[in-house]
């Protein structure tokens, strides 16, 4: 044993490997690797291809969706199917436009099949990507759109109607939640009580 090992021995700190720093947290190459190589659930099997997320990857604003769709799934890129038109829509209410000052991921980086609801363990597994991906941008700002987001970072099962209005925070940063563009499409009269949640966004983020 050399020197150094038999000190760190008597006081009790070996064995080395213990002493050895906690893994790099991973950068943007790395955590898209991680992505786009993840087996951690079942989704994997029925995915194109993994849906990373998209936009200025120092964005004031970050947007969370729930899951790719089909059309996420075919073409790789978030929110590129009907729900996504909404949501263009509603970037432009809060003076925005995909790729500028915006980033857009979901909580799910693959497609769950014929689109049903994420399980938890699916959530469970995949949520790091996200947690990583907020660390990496870090934005002044999230909007979380629909249940799954507003659950997911939250850590609450309370529903969109009791967590709309106020600001939450998500690891220090702030946060608030509206429904997804894809519930808006199915029920229009809650398209005003979006409007609104944009409103207060906005509003918000002026303050911040
Ligand atoms: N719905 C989502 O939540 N995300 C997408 O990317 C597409 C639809």
């Amino acid at each position: 044993m050399t020197r150094r090992l038999e000190v760190l021995a008597e006081m009790g700190l070996a064995p080395v490997w213990r002493l050895r720093r906690a893994a790099a947290k991973p950068g943007w190459i790395e955590l898209k690797q991680a992505v786009s190589g993840c087996t951690a659930c079942a989704l994997h099997q029925t995915r194109t291809q993994t849906v990373f997320g998209v936009g200025d990857e120092s964005a004031d604003w970050m947007i969370v969706g729930e899951a790719p769709g089909a059309e996420e799934d075919r073409l790789g890129d978030p929110f590129v199917g009907q729900a996504g038109k909404l949501l263009d829509n509603m970037l432009a209410a809060l003076g925005l436009e995909r790729g500028r000052n915006v980033y857009i991921a979901n909580v799910l980086k693959c497609r769950p099949p014929g689109n049903r609801n994420p399980q938890p363990e699916e959530v469970a597994k995949c949520t790091p990507h996200l947690e990583r991906q907020i660390e990496l941008v870090r934005p002044k700002l999230i909007l979380a759109m629909g249940r799954f987001a507003a659950q997911t970072l939250l850590a609450s099962d309370a529903s969109i109607a009791a967590l709309r209005g106020q600001v939450h925070r998500h690891a220090g940063v702030p946060l608030i939640v509206t429904y997804h563009p894809a519930y808006l499409l199915r029920t229009l009269p809650d398209k005003a009580k979006a409007w609104a949640d944009l409103v207060f966004a906005r509003r918000t983020m002026a303050q911040l």
